[in-house]
Order: C-alpha cells, then structure tokens, then sequence
C-alpha cells in the first residue's frame, strides 16, 4: 500500500514526498524527531512527546514550524489517510535546507517537517512481553547530550547489529562503570521491591514512557530509585525491563549471557505494562 506522509505542509503519496539534497538533516544530521505510538486509531500521550518535541528544538535554537493544534491535526489525518489502527507515527522536524556551512543557515530558512506512519499489528499484544528480550552491553560511546532528541542514530543502529550478531535483540549502554540506556529504550532493573532507574540528564534520553511508568509505578504504592546501576547490579536483580513509546514496557530476561529473574518476565514488569497500556488507552487522543 502507498502511505500517504506529511511533507512540509502537504499530505502526499510517499513516493511523491521529496525534500532537498542541501537538507541540514541529511548533511548535519541537524534535526530532531519524536514516535508517538497510535492503539485503537488514537495517539499515546501526545502531549508528552509534543512537549518533548518543542524541548529539543529549543535546545538546539531549532524553529518549530507547526504550533501544538496543528501538529496534533497532522497525526491525526495521517491516522485517517492511512486507516492506520495499531502502529508508530514518525515526526521529523530538520533546521531547513541551505548551502552547506557549519554555522546556522539564517533565521529566514524554512525549517524541514516530515511525518510518516508505520502499520504494526500485535503493537499491544506484542508476543515479547511474554518472553521477554535479550540483551548485551556495549559502551556507550553517543554525544554527549543524549536528553535532546536528535536524528543522530548511527551508533544506537551499530549497538542494535552488535546485539543481533550475538543473537541478542538489544544492547544497553554503560559509561563510566553504569548503564545509561537501551539502544532505543530506558533502563530499569528490580531489586526486591525497588524499581531502578538511572536518573535524569544530560547522559539519557528523557522517556516519555518512562515519566508515565514512573508515576503509575509511585502511585501504584511501588518503590522507585532514580540512580545509576552496574551491569553486575543488572546481572544479578529479581527483574531488569525497558521502556519506549514503541514496545511500552518490555522485560528483559537475560543480560550478556545470565539469566535474570530466573530467566522469564518478572511479576513487576508485567504489571506495568498492563497499568500504563490501560491507563494510556483511556486517555487516548
Ligand atoms: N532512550 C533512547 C535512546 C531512545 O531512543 C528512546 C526511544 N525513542 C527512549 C529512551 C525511550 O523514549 P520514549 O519512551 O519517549 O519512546
């Protein structure tokens, strides 16, 4: 089927859809994105990944060319166009096209916005939660301001191929003795009745998921700790999972070759993904 995708103000067939070979985001990977995951035809928590949205561009003194209204209208139409039920919408805003030069084009340029839709069936009732996933770890060897959205994804795509070349499906990351985070995901391990997480800044990508799970967790009556854990900490926790707005809450079973938690999803993790899939449909846009 031929998507129909969003291209700097116009819905057109995907192959229809062009933007200039001088885009910043192909030649300076100058540019942010954002995933919001679409259940029962509505968006999950689009304010959260609006609001990151607009977090990220300001960090990068990037012009955001599309109020709140307007781009909660764009995702909303690509539903529509594309009778999309169950799947990820993709939101790529670039600083423009202009002549190649390190420095800022100026302020008149037109900055790039592409949104595309992915149809992905079992999103929910993804058979992985009930196995749970594999990973490695890698060092973690990203730019240094992980909390901005950016569309630099080169070494999260080389930590997913090491991972899959060791039969893995994930890597997490670890700087300085620590995990920071999944290739594409946040980190938790479960240590009695504890859930942990590395804490907040610039080392980690500020999770929309994350915010969600995390306060459905403390209001839920469960213990949570936002600080830095090793791998041995990981290796040997009760339960380890991620978190993203595509596998939602995820559990890790094994972690560079040990079991974790006996090897099958822990009890804690299976409760969080089914409050924040509940809680997040309800509140569905
Ligand atoms: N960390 C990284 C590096 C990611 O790429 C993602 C997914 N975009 C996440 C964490 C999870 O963020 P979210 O819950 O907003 O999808």
């Amino acid at each position: 089927m031929t998507r129909t995708v969003y291209v700097n103000g116009e819905y057109l067939p995907e192959d229809q859809a062009t933007i200039s070979i001088f885009d910043r985001g192909f030649l300076f990977a100058d540019g942010v994105y954002e995933v919001t995951s679409v259940l029962d035809g509505k968006l999950i928590d689009f304010a959260g990944h609006a609001r990151r949205l607009q977090r990220s561009l300001d960090e990068l003194e990037m012009a955001n060319p599309v109020t709140e209204e307007d781009l909660l209208e764009i995702h909303r139409e690509l539903v529509r166009a594309n009778g999309l039920t169950e799947g990820l919408i993709y939101l790529q805003v670039t600083r423009g096209a202009a002549d190649r030069d390190f420095a800022y084009p100026s302020e008149d340029t037109q900055p790039t916005i592409v949104l595309f839709t992915q149809a992905k069936a079992g999103l929910a009732d993804n058979p992985m939660a009930k196995t749970g996933m594999k990973v490695i770890s890698i060092a973690d060897e990203r730019w240094g301001r992980r909390d901005i959205k950016t569309v630099q994804l080169l070494y999260p795509s080389m930590g997913k191929m090491a991972a899959k070349a060791a039969g893995a499906h994930d890597a997490w990351m670890v700087e300085d003795g620590v995990v920071t985070e999944g290739t594409s995901n946040n980190a938790y391990i479960v240590k009695g009745n504890t859930i942990i997480t590395r804490h907040l800044g610039h080392e980690i990508l500020h999770g929309i998921t994350r915010a969600a799970v995390l306060r459905m967790a403390r209001e839920a009556q469960m213990k949570v700790e936002e600080r830095p854990f090793t791998m041995e900490e990981a290796k040997a926790a009760d339960e380890a999972f991620v978190t993203s707005a595509s596998t939602f809450v995820m559990p890790v079973v094994e972690i560079d070759g040990t079991p974790v938690g006996g090897g099958t999803p822990g009890k804690v993790a299976a409760r969080l993904r089914e409050i924040y899939l509940d809680e997040m449909r309800k509140v569905a846009v």
